[in-house]
């Protein structure tokens, strides 16, 4: 995922405290007065005690020590939700040596014992997942009904793993010499900071952090300063389902003194960073002087191949979900739409004709479909790959403009005649905005797909089985949806190939990335 630098401004805005208590939920004097439903839903979430504010080391809730805070914006409406703890290096340090100290014992619990501890939290996060939600609707706008979704797909990776601990088996290797036995063992290793974005606040940490206790690893969490809030309620549940302190820290406010500290630390065996490739390519080039193993989940640019042979009607679904998810706001949103000569009109009106049907609104209204984006540089963006593409050519179909209802809102927006020499056809897009482009031949379509740096998701839509194998196999990325929009899952690996990325995500694959390989030699103990 990419923003541009002016998205993150506001990590850096650090204030300081007014008064010494975290008064949840200030609205400041300057904001629009809280909406109803923001109102009601904010009283509910203070009163079940999910609305922290403060971070988490070594099992105790604090305050920055300058007493700096950080607010959390709703971005469908500008209100103020909370202040929150503004951290830097010194409360990161602290989180690290308690996470070090934490995994002397965390990671010498049996497997079914950390599993225990793994499926209480699973319990808490669904038993929660409206409050949850709620939460995720509040600082990351996305619609209540998607955000619960979220919550149930977040909560699976802590499932998964809670089972997946029991099943993390060594080796035994036939030796080359008939005085020794050889045995390979899988060990944890060690601290782990975790870096997560903002456009999936809870499941963008759930798949880090269940892999990594149920390896018997600790972790230091970083959330996004914009979305911090389920970072934090999620912690809070951690520790009612009996994670010990130490073993799950969260940290957030000046995100590079925050990231130099964890990066720095010969403590910190690893780090696990979703967000930009910009950012990305700093820590990975920041881990070097202390060797740690880097798992990266970076920007994409996913096509979405529409072939004649398509079926229509689940081509525009497929490419429906994939590019509108969360407003366009994912790193495995369709970001070009590649479609072939012989059912390019016929999908450009079927698939606006869809588009229109989407709701744009407060993600608290009933029946809204398309959230706001993130902050005003998403939407400028956004603007502005939309005015380069119209510059050089293209035909608005629909939308192409920020939404009357205002704040960050933008209409759902197809555009035909994009071409590769627009800026919409080379980065990623981050919004709701739909480019359409033509191809003539399969080999057309697998050279523009595969004619960019990235490589996470790609989706091809064609009813012919010679063809999906082919295709897919011709595919430089790390996921392939065949006929389907929606691809990710616990139970399979996420990542990505080229400039998308480093590791996998769930399944199994995405256990070996918290595991140290050791081997070792056993000699005959007999041998004179
Ligand atoms: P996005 O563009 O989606 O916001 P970023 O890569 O900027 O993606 O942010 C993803 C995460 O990385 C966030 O938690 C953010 O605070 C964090 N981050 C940004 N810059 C740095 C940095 N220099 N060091 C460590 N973390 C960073």
């Amino acid at each position: 995922m990419v923003l541009g630098a002016a998205a993150r401004v506001a990590i850096v805005g650090c204030r300081r405290l007014v008064s010494s208590s975290h008064a949840p939920l200030l609205v400041s004097s300057q904001s629009r007065q809280m909406s109803t439903d923001a109102r009601s839903v904010s009283e509910k979430l203070r009163n079940s005690g999910l609305l922290r504010t403060q971070g988490l080391i070594g099992g105790k809730w604090i305050d920055s020590y300058d007493k700096t805070t950080i607010k959390v914006n709703n971005p469908a409406t500008g209100e103020i939700v909370a202040d929150v703890a503004c951290m830097g290096v010194k409360e990161t340090n602290d989180a690290i040596a308690s996470s070090y100290e934490a995994f002397q014992s965390w990671s010498r619990l049996t497997a079914g014992e950390r599993s225990k501890v793994l499926r209480r939290w699973f319990d808490l996060l669904v038993a929660h997942k409206e409050e949850l939600g709620q939460l995720i609707t509040l600082e990351q706008g996305k619609p209540l009904k998607e955000a619960i979704g979220e919550v149930a797909y977040g909560a699976s990776f802590i499932e998964y793993y809670a089972e997946e601990a029991k099943r993390v088996y060594g080796d035994i290797i036939p030796p080359n010499s008939s005085d020794r036995r050889l045995l390979v063992l899988k060990q944890p290793i060690g601290v782990v900071g975790a870096i997560t974005p903002w456009n999936f606040p809870l499941a963008m940490i759930t798949r880090k952090v269940g892999p990594a206790l149920a390896s018997g690893c600790t972790v230091v969490v970083k959330p996004s300063e914009l979305t911090p809030l389920t970072a934090l309620a999620a912690a809070e549940l951690a520790l009612q389902a009996g994670v010990p302190p130490g073993a799950l820290n969260v940290v957030m406010g000046n995100a590079p003194e925050i990231g130099d500290a964890l990066l720095s630390s010969p403590q910190v065996r690893k780090i696990t960073f979703t967000g930009s490739t910009a950012v990305g390519k700093k820590l990975m080039a920041a881990a070097a002087p202390t060797v740690k193993k880097v798992s990266l989940e970076l920007g994409g640019n996913a096509p979405s191949i529409i072939f004649d042979d398509a079926n229509l009607d689940v081509a525009v679904k497929g490419t429906l979900a994939a590019k509108f998810r969360n407003s366009g706001q994912t790193c495995v949103c369709a970001n070009r739409v590649l479609v072939q000569d012989g059912i390019y009109d016929k999908f450009a009106e079927a698939f606006s004709e869809a588009v229109q049907k989407l709701e744009v609104g407060d993600g608290f209204k009933e029946g809204t479909t398309q959230g706001p984006l993130i902050n005003d540089a998403a939407i400028q963006k956004v603007e502005s790959f939309v005015q380069d593409a119209v510059s050089k050519g293209a035909k608005v179909l629909l939308g192409g403009k920020k939404h009357s209802l205002g704040m960050t809102f933008y209409e759902p927006t197809v555009i035909r005649d994009v071409t590769s020499n627009m800026i919409m056809s080379k980065e990623e897009i981050f919004g709701p905005v739909a480019p359409l482009i033509r191809f003539k031949t399969e080999e057309d379509a697998i050279r523009i797909a595969n004619d960019t740096i990235a490589g996470l998701a790609a989706y091809i839509f064609t009813n012919s089985v010679q063809r999906s194998w082919r295709v897919s196999e011709a595919l430089e990325y790390g996921l392939v949806g065949v006929n389907e929009g929606i691809i990710s899952t616990e139970v399979a690996p996420f990542g990505g190939v080229k400039q998308s990325g480093l590791g996998r995500e769930g399944s199994k694959y995405g256990m070996d990335e918290y595991h140290e390989i050791k081997y070792i030699c056993m000699g005959d103990m007999n041998r004179q």
